[in-house]
């Protein structure tokens, strides 16, 4: 897993870059590794030590198809899925963990499955939580199929700072061997399907959902979707980096599909697919339809967050600190709805889609 109390700090200073200017700003100071306070670090947590475990666990989807399995039950705070399908010719791995030691584990856990060659490396965001290992796969000889859109606003302040940050959060030991490896060979900036080893792969791109370089991938014969952060275990996808009606439309669009099975990005794998698909819709919609009757009632943006639960201390990807960070990205959307005319159709919209939300 992921450093349990570190991993939060990281994407707090991440999310620093990431708050539009408008948000309520969380005082710069708290911002930076090194000012967390000696109570928060008597609160950390052990590390897991990847480099100490000889495989991750692993569950089957469908033919030769399988997901490595990240923590369960703390949302998107614990380490991440990742995934991995054996064709004909060689392996194909879906994102690459948080570092090269955890792409490593990776690896090794891949290797208790098959001896084939990993062959290509697709990735379904460029965030480092799921990109930092995939320098391992690079170095084994895999070819890197993602997004060509590499930016978040997490990488702002350029990837040198946003590796040094990560460093500071998991520590020099894990990040041994690091490069970049997350520029595709391949890119992927449209619906596109791949055969790779003789098997079929169609890369859904949503558009700007989760972020701007998202990928869902489909394996049309197995019916197994992988949706990146499209989907998390308790419904709450961010969308600092992207748009909340991007993410919409990119739940209809894998809804659609009628998958059997789902990889979320984070946290257990659902038992109905389409129950997280429609769960996480409702939670954003939800969040719209608040944050656009305030604005549309003239409430700051100060006192529409002062009606939210509010943020877990040093842990920015809490289930309360992402509702509150959705919360701000979402409420500046519905200020550019409410002064173009697409407003009222897609409060029209979000309203007829809230009708199957459990109320
Ligand atoms: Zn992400």
């Amino acid at each position: 897993m992921l450093p349990r109390s570190t991993l939060p700090w990281l994407l707090l200073a991440l999310a620093a870059a990431a708050a539009p200017a408008v948000a309520q700003r969380v005082p710069p100071a708290t911002l930076t590794l090194d000012s967390t306070s000696a109570a928060a670090l008597r609160r950390r947590q052990p590390r897991e030590r990847p480099d100490t475990i000889r495989a991750f666990p692993t569950r089957k989807l469908g033919e030769g198809v399988y997901a490595v399995l990240g923590d369960t039950g703390r949302g998107s705070e614990g380490r991440s899925n990742a995934g991995f399908v054996v064709t004909k010719t060689g392996v194909v791995v879906i994102d690459a963990l948080a570092s090269p030691a955890q792409g490593k584990t990776l690896l090794r856990t891949i290797r208790t499955i098959t001896p084939l060659p990993v062959q290509w490396l697709i990735l379904t965001h460029h965030h480092p939580d799921h990109t930092f290992g995939a320098i391992v796969f690079k170095r084994a000889g895999a070819k890197i199929i993602a997004h060509p859109d590499r930016r978040t606003l997490a990488s702002e302040d350029g990837d040198d700072a946003m590796v040094s940050a990560w460093t500071g959060v998991l520590g020099l030991r894990e990040m041994q061997g690091f490069a970049f490896a997350d520029t595709p060979d391949i890119p992927v900036a449209h619906d596109t399907t791949l055969t790779l080893g003789g098997r079929e792969f169609v890369i859904d791109v949503p558009g700007t959902a989760h972020t701007a370089g998202d990928l869902v991938i489909w394996l049309p014969d197995a019916r197994v979707l992988f949706a990146g952060d499209l989907l998390i275990e308790d419904g709450v996808a961010m969308v600092v980096d992207g748009s909340s009606g991007g993410l919409l439309a990119a739940l209809d669009r894998v809804a659609a599909l009628e998958p059997l099975q789902v990889m979320p990005g984070h946290g257990r794998i659902p038992a109905n697919p389409m129950q997280l698909i429609q769960l996480t819709r409702c939670e954003t919609l939800a969040l719209r339809t608040k944050m656009r009757n305030d604005v549309q009632q003239g409430v700051s943006m100060s006192r529409a967050l002062a009606s939210l639960p509010p943020a877990d201390r040093d842990r920015a990807v809490s289930r309360n600190s992402r509702v509150r960070r959705n919360a701000v990205r979402i409420f500046a959307e519905m200020e550019q709805e409410l002064m173009h005319s697409s407003g009222e159709l897609s409060a029209k919209k979000d309203s007829v889609a809230m009708l199957s939300c459990p109320r």
